[in-house]
């Protein structure tokens, strides 16, 4: 078997932490794949417009070295029920690979520079992509499919609020990165805590990247309150 990456993505998500754990969870989170230059033929995309969604195979590249179990304990579960690696969409898995539907937001090609936009991600920044193919709803989607313990979209969203400094780094912002409210409150929305804080008192201070920025949040009372939003360098 001889498996190459065609292109990598280029995503805010510059850390695993924070990552929603689906595609389309956060709509807001865009992403450039930029083909490699073997593959860098815009034949390879022809037509690819008559697809709204696409699928992405790509390599866990982060944590691929750390091995994987035939048991895994889903965030679903809590942490503490144990599932197949099979049934499950752990990273850890033996080949590392992970798949996701997101929206197709159309192609460019500038010089010999051959991007696609994509809408709805759950990959880490720099991720290799393996493959891409259309999403086919006739095959793909099927009405009525059982899910088990990953039947709905996870639910109860935390409200999202930012204090003042942080609303006026928004605007500041908004020049360079038109969707970061919305990103960020997509992203914090899903509380990204490990499981078990959800449930006791928390006082601590959280720090995420998007971007190159560094967002600054913790818990008050039944929100997410959004401290401040700082360039990495600077902060
Ligand atoms: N939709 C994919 C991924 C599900 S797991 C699938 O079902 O196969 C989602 C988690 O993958 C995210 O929370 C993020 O932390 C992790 N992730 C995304 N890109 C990754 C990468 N390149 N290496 C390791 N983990 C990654």
């Amino acid at each position: 078997m001889n498996i190459n990456p065609i292109a990598h993505i280029q995503s805010p998500y510059k850390q695993k932490f924070a990552i929603p754990r689906q595609p389309g969870l956060v709509k807001a989170a865009r992403g450039e794949i930029i083909f490699e230059e073997a593959i860098a033929d815009p034949n390879c995309l022809r037509e690819i417009s008559q697809f709204s969604h696409l699928w992405l195979i790509f390599h866990f590249h982060e944590t691929s070295e750390e091995g994987w179990s035939p048991l895994v304990q889903p965030p679903r579960l809590g942490g503490r029920e144990k599932v197949g690696v099979f049934a499950s969409r752990s990273t850890f898995r033996p080949n590392s690979l992970g798949m996701s539907v997101v929206e197709n937001l159309g192609w460019t090609q500038e010089g010999k520079k051959l991007v696609l936009r994509v809408g709805g991600v759950d990959l880490l920044d720099k991720t290799p992509i393996i493959d891409i193919k259309p999403y086919v709803p006739y095959a793909d989607a099927i009405p009525g499919a059982q899910a088990g313990y990953a039947s709905d979209a996870p639910g109860n969203m935390i409200a999202v609020e930012f204090t003042e400094k942080a609303k006026q780094a928004l605007e500041k912002l908004t020049a360079i990165h038109a969707d970061l409210q919305d990103l960020i409150e997509g992203v914090l929305q899903q509380d990204p805590r490990p499981a078990w804080r959800h449930k006791t008192p928390d006082e601590k201070q959280y720090g995420m990247s998007l971007y190159d920025l560094n967002i600054r949040w913790r818990v008050e009372g039944d929100c997410i309150r959004v401290l401040s939003i700082t360039d990495q360098e600077a902060s």
